[in-house]
């Protein structure tokens, strides 16, 4: 799929806490001792949708979806420095991670280590670290907030991908085959129909979500 297409599904995922969230007319919901508000996960989980194709520097989408994870990551990182200036040891460990993230993506073929689940599990993590072993805060909640949105987005990437022809291979490095499952063709008519669809469907979702949210709640609870 390209560029645009990622954007508009990342989005729309993005776009169905939006829709809990109007639903139950709160802004924010708990996740541990802390708060994910998920109006502040919407860009970033466009950011996210784009990541995955970092591995394509040969194309021009590649070069602009490398540039600017490369610059999200600066800004991410001398915030966290910034905000963080006195916690050394969380500050080396997210520098070292980072490091080691970037190495591994830089590195990787076309399609594979970016768009396989482990990735996606490894990068789902941070969340974890941030809502056991931080104190709630509006930063720590703000950070959790743009990190979930962020993975949300990647997800959505995978999900997308898995329509596309090539597939997605979900299970490596410990299954070498892709998953797919349609065939649409980079750049067709497929894809702007897959598009459309997508819209119409999202927004049925958030439609159901906050006109029924009530009724659903009331069989289940
Ligand atoms: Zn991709």
């Amino acid at each position: 799929m390209n560029s645009y297409t990622h954007m508009v599904v990342g989005g729309l995922c993005a776009g169905i806490p939006v829709a809990f969230s109007i639903a139950e007319r709160r802004l924010g919901f708990s996740m541990g001792s802390h708060t994910v508000y998920p109006i502040i996960g919407l860009f970033p989980a466009i950011i996210g949708a784009l990541g995955p194709d970092v591995d394509m520097p040969n194309s021009r989408a590649g070069r602009k979806v490398r540039r600017l994870l490369i610059v999200s990551l600066v800004v991410f990182g001398l915030l966290l420095a910034f905000f963080y200036r006195n916690n050394v040891r969380f500050l080396l460990t997210t520098f070292f991670a980072l490091c080691c993230a970037s190495l591994f993506v830089f590195k990787a073929k076309h399609r594979r280590e970016t768009h396989c689940g482990l990735l996606m599990i490894a990068l789902f993590l941070p969340n974890i670290y941030i809502a056991r072993f931080t104190q709630a805060s509006p930063l720590t909640n703000s950070l959790l907030s743009v990190w979930l949105g962020f993975c949300l987005g990647w997800f959505s990437h995978l999900i997308a991908d898995t329509f596309n022809r090539k597939g997605v291979p979900w299970l490596y490095p410990f299954f070498p085959g892709y998953f797919r499952f349609a065939r649409i063709a980079t750049g067709a008519k497929g894809e702007s129909d897959f598009r459309t669809f997508c819209i119409a469907f999202f927004i049925s979702v958030y439609v159901t979500i906050i006109i029924f949210r009530s009724n659903i709640a009331s069989i289940f609870f």
